[in-house]
């Protein structure tokens, strides 16, 4: 069947947007394959339609339960019944459950730390997996603005699962993270697909602004008159939070904050708010956005810059996905270059937090080499927010290099902690 012919009929859609297409027919080819496709592009269709041309099931990893949930409904909205997602919010019995009949399900969603468990990656090897894809490549390297250390581990993981045929998504990547992707998935004759990001409904304006007060004063003004919903970026919890409240009381407006400080739950609700049109205005650090599949969003401002400048893309992308004006604007005053720095210390772990993880590390789950073996659910048993514990892995690993013992790491992590404080 012609590919226009299949995506009729299984998604409804009459043609494909761009790089879908040349992505889709590498994979029906047989070739590894690496799109590089803005967010809001459509890049679940390029797994999604081979799922319905391939005999066995599509494993997909990504990074985000929130991400998972939101491609599980995508899925389930088409009807498409044979979907499951496999992290940390199912039950011991739901697991077993799905783990018994995996070759029912045609498309699996995967957490990376789920992966990490031999157990289930035996079930998987069992399984006839007709495409591997990574979603949200670009979390496997250290360039990237987003990295994983549990990314890295993928194109080993990839190998015990027999170097199934394999897909690699991302919004974007520069030359150095693409090589990454390619070498640690073990994907070198990969067939790359891009397309450029140029998005001509959203105008972008830099406006220098002096001081806090007067950033905020505006921000009020330009909430105020800018048509809504909106995203405001933050690199402080606390101003995220702020602003918020200062929305909701002069603007008069509905304002949420979110950031990785907020627990799973609350993060989830007020994403979910904001889709459905409940909420105007969200403050939010970088923790918000990945993946958040919202047409009509009209504004982004900065409040803050971005680290990076493929995370200021990636923000500003997430603005006018219906194809109608849409404007991004970065206040930037003097000295804003600083702030990342500022950033690392509203998100360091506390001496209690840290304490309580060598605790549990000194109980069993030890530092084997290099290779740290949480239990499922460390992060959040421990309270530590994605940042916190990105920061704490990544320490934690260089730390067991060099250390012989766990005593020296948690002092050596303190140590880095405190002087930052
Ligand atoms: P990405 O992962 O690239 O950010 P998604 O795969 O989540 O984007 O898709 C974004 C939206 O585009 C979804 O609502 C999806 O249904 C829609 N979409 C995908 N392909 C097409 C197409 N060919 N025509 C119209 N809409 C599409
Ligand atoms: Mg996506």
């Amino acid at each position: 069947m012609e590919l226009e012919n299949l995506l009729k009929k299984h998604f409804g859609y009459l043609s494909f947007k761009t790089g879908q297409k040349e992505a889709i027919s590498a994979i029906l080819n047989g070739q590894h394959t690496l799109a590089m496709l803005p967010t809001g592009t459509g890049k679940s269709l390029c797994y999604q339609l081979p799922g319905y041309v391939f005999d066995g099931s599509i494993l997909i990893v990504s990074p985000l339960l929130s991400l998972m949930q939101d491609q599980v409904e995508q899925l389930g909205r088409l009807g498409e019944k044979r979907v499951v997602a496999l992290n940390s919010f199912l039950s011991l019995e739901e697991k077993n459950y799905v783990l018994d009949r995996l070759q029912d399900y045609k498309f699996i969603f995967i957490s990376p730390e789920m992966l990490q468990s031999s157990f289930i990656l035996q079930k998987l090897r069992n399984l006839a997996i007709s495409l591997f894809v990574v979603d949200e490549a670009h979390c496997i390297s250290q360039w990237g603005y987003d990295f994983r250390p549990d990314y890295s581990k993928l194109g080993e993981i990839r190998k015990s699962l027999g170097c199934p045929l394999t897909l690699a998504l991302t919004a974007t990547a520069t030359r150095k993270v693409r090589k990454d992707i390619i070498q640690s998935l073990g994907i070198e004759d990969a067939v790359k697909v891009e397309s450029t990001i140029d998005r001509p409904n959203i105008a972008i304006w830099i406006e220098e602004i002096e001081g806090y007060q007067k950033k905020t004063d505006r921000v009020l003004e330009l909430a105020a008159k800018l048509e809504k919903p909106g995203i405001i970026y933050f690199s402080s919890k606390k101003m995220a939070e702020q602003m918020a409240l200062l929305l909701e009381e002069k603007n008069n407006c509905n304002a949420s904050a979110y950031h990785g400080g907020l627990d799973q739950d609350t993060r989830i609700l007020i994403q979910q708010q904001f889709i459905h049109n409940q909420l105007d205005v969200i403050c939010a650090t970088s923790a918000f956005g990945m993946g958040v599949n919202k047409e009509n969003i009209r504004f982004i401002i900065h409040f803050h810059m971005p680290m990076q400048i493929e995370s200021y893309l990636q923000e500003i992308g997430r603005a006018g996905r219906d194809g109608l004006a849409s404007i991004a604007y970065l206040l930037y005053s003097p000295g804003d270059e600083q702030l990342p720095f500022q950033l690392a210390e509203s998100e360091l772990p506390s001496e209690q937090q840290i304490d309580w993880l060598f605790h549990e590390l000194e109980i069993g789950h030890g530092i084997k080499g290099d290779a740290l073996q949480f239990n499922q659910g460390t992060q959040e048993r421990g309270g530590f927010s994605e940042v916190q514990w990105r920061l704490v892995e990544n320490l934690l690993r260089k730390e067991a290099k060099e250390k012989s013992s766990l005593l020296d790491c948690k002092e050596s992590i303190k140590e880095f902690v405190n002087e930052r404080i």
